[in-house]
């Protein structure tokens, strides 16, 4: 465990991208390196282990890197939440808004069942709206969700405001 370790020095900002006036925060390098990407997992595992959940639920893409280590290192399995057409079973989907447009999320029915309880996993919450839509698949599957973890939020974008309004429980390791 390395409690000091500085995981917002380990994360870049690109300029521009994907579009001019955008400031992406790059976690490439966080992962790159050995102690942080460690650290990393094993604080969001400490966070994720109060809630006894029964699955790590991940959010593509970057939500995949964070939530299989963890779901390793705690030794449960890990569901993954994709973008539309990209789970070759059958799914349930939500759409959710975007600034321009509309998403569409999808999970495999059966992956998770009424009464299981998971936990939420992200690498940056900016303006909450995947972590709901996420959220709102769970429920429609009918698992509890007992808390979204993120990497980075950009408080700036009102995310963690609106999980909040949504009674939806919500941490994360640099703001
Ligand atoms: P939201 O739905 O909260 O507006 O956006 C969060 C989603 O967009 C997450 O899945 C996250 O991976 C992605 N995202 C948005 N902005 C950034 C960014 O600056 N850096 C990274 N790494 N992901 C971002």
């Amino acid at each position: 465990p390395r409690p000091d370790l500085d995981l917002a020095s380990l994360v870049r900002t690109i300029p521009d991208f994907p579009k001019p006036g955008i400031q992406f925060r790059d976690i490439t390098t966080l992962i790159g390196d050995a102690a942080g990407f460690s650290e990393t997992v094993r604080r969001l595992c400490t966070l994720a282990a109060v809630h006894r959940p029964d699955f790590i639920v991940a959010v593509e893409a970057r939500g995949f890197l964070f939530g299989a280590a963890m779901a390793t290192a705690m030794g449960l399995g890990v569901v993954p939440v994709r973008k539309a057409g990209k789970l070759p079973g059958v799914t349930i989907g939500v759409d959710y808004e975007l600034e321009y447009g509309v998403d569409r999320l999808e999970l495999h029915e059966g992956a998770v069942m009424p009464g299981h309880r998971v936990v939420l996993v992200d690498d940056l919450l900016a303006t909450g709206g995947t972590i709901l839509a996420t959220a709102a698949l769970m429920r429609n599957a009918g698992a509890e969700v007992a808390a979204a973890l993120f990497v980075i939020d950009l408080p700036d974008l009102g995310g963690s405001r609106r999980l909040a309004d949504a009674g939806l429980a919500c941490e994360t390791l640099i703001a």
